[in-house]
C-alpha cells in the first residue's frame, strides 16, 4: 500500500515523527492496514497555508508516486482551531484524483484531547474514534 500525506502547513517545520511511527506501528488512522502489509510513504507535503492552496496540486505528483490513497494528518483535526476545510479537502481530492483520503495519521495527543474537551472543537475531534484511541495511546503520542 502506497499513501501520501498532506499536514497542515500551520506545523510546516513538523519533522514528521508522530505520522511515521504510527505508519510504522499501524496506530491510529493506519490501524486500517495490516501489519503484513507494506505501507511505503510517496510523498510528504503541507496544504500551503490557509485555505489549502496546495491540496489542488500537490496529490497529482502522489499519484504519480504510486499513492493509492491520501492521508490528511492529524495536525488538522487538532489545530487551534480544526481545519474548517478538512471535508472539503477529502471531497475535492477524492473527485478529481478517484483515490480514498483518510482524515488523519497518528492518533491524538493527550494534551490536545484535554484541551479540546473543553472546546466546541471536541464536536469535531469525536468524529474520529480511530484517532481518539485510549488513554495509553494517547500519551504516548503527546
Ligand atoms: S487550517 Fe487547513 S487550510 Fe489552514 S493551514 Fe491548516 S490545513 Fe491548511
Amino acid at each position: 500500500m502506497k499513501i501520501g500525506i498532506i499536514i497542515c502547513d500551520r506545523y510546516r517545520n513538523c519533522g514528521g515523527g508522530k505520522c511515521l511511527r504510527a505508519m510504522r506501528n499501524r496506530d491510529g488512522a493506519f490501524s486500517r492496514y495490516s501489519l503484513d502489509e507494506p505501507l511505503e510513504l510517496v510523498g510528504y507535503s503541507t496544504c500551503g497555508g490557509c485555505p489549502g492552496g496546495n491540496v489542488e496540486h500537490v496529490p497529482t505528483e502522489m499519484v504519480k508516486n504510486g499513492a493509492q490513497a491520501i492521508h490528511l494528518a492529524t495536525g488538522l483535526v487538532v489545530g487551534y482551531p480544526p481545519c474548517p476545510y478538512m471535508d472539503y479537502f477529502r471531497q475535492y481530492i477524492e473527485a478529481r484524483y478517484q483515490i480514498p483520503v483518510v482524515i488523519g495519521t497518528h492518533p491524538i495527543p493527550q494534551k490536545y484531547y484535554l484541551v479540546h474537551r473543553k472546546l466546541s472543537s471536541w464536536d469535531v475531534l469525536n468524529r474520529f474514534d480511530y484517532l481518539l484511541a485510549d488513554v495509553q495511546m494517547r500519551e504516548a503520542y503527546d
